[in-house]
């Protein structure tokens, strides 16, 4: 009687406060953010898209003029990095966090054609991704955020509770993403977003400063035939085992 009085409480209460920190990572238009913002919005937790920021950069360079024929001038780069400055604040038109760069909104910006194709080789330098790592390991200080990228479970935070990779064909994840393009009034080609597609897949994987791979202890998660909603309640399933896991 004594036991169980004292563990149904405890137990209860540390379901209740315990917070984890959840990787997701996977390629380009996985869905993989939709998943994690619906997750943390769902369970309370704080969501971080760590492609924002290495978007925000980008659009950064773009700015600057830091790009030649299309080729980085690290150099430059390097010499400003300390001068940008990305944080998240809630947007209440939308309802959700948006990206700021130096104190500016940038969310729309961000997910131009223009970022997302000057955006591989600016994840690729080795001094960017020390500066946003060490931000995002900041964020994730006190757990309680579902945080998405490509390296979260392997570099970021290898020691997450929960890790998944998040994937789809190249076909599949380049239609929605064209959907998703055209719905914020876009106007793109199938073609020229299945090979920007293709295309960060191969820099991102190849790279050699932290390369998109499957973190060993990661569940995977091909969701090429899923809806959203099968997804959501797949990865709350997968939620509620990492905690239970831990009792
Ligand atoms: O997730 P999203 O497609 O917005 O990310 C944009 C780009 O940022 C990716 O193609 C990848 O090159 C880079 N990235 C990264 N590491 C992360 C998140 C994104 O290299 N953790």
């Amino acid at each position: 009687m004594r036991e169980k009085t004292y563990l149904c409480p405890r137990k209860k209460i540390r379901k209740d406060m315990r917070k984890i920190v959840i990787a997701i990572d996977g390629h380009s238009s996985s869905g993989k953010s939709t998943m994690a913002k619906d997750l943390a919005k769902e369970i309370g937790y704080t969501y971080i898209d760590t492609g924002a920021m290495y978007r925000a950069v980008t659009l950064y360079a773009l700015r600057q003029g830091f790009f030649h024929d299309g080729k980085i001038d690290e150099e430059a780069l390097r010499a400003a990095i300390g001068q940008i400055h990305i944080s998240f604040r809630y947007d209440p038109a939308s309802g959700r966090a948006a990206t700021y760069l130096n104190g500016e909104n940038v969310e729309t910006e961000i997910r131009s054609m223009e970022v997302a194709n000057h955006v591989s080789p600016i994840a690729a330098l080795g001094f960017v991704r020390h500066a946003l790592v060490a931000q995002q390991q900041e964020m994730g200080r006190e757990k309680g955020i579902v945080m998405d990228g490509r390296d979260i479970g392997t570099v970021v935070f290898p020691h997450a509770e929960l890790k998944l990779f998040v994937t789809a064909s190249p076909e599949v994840r380049a239609q929605r993403r064209v959907d998703e393009l055209r719905a914020k009034g876009q106007e793109v080609s199938y073609e020229e977003v299945l090979e920007n597609v293709k295309r960060r897949d191969l820099i991102d994987s190849t790279r050699a400063e932290s390369p998109l791979r499957q973190a060993d202890d990661a569940l995977v998660l091909d969701n090429s035939r899923m809806t959203i909603a099968e997804q959501k309640q797949w990865l709350l399933d997968r939620f509620h085992e990492a905690i239970g896991q831990e009792d």
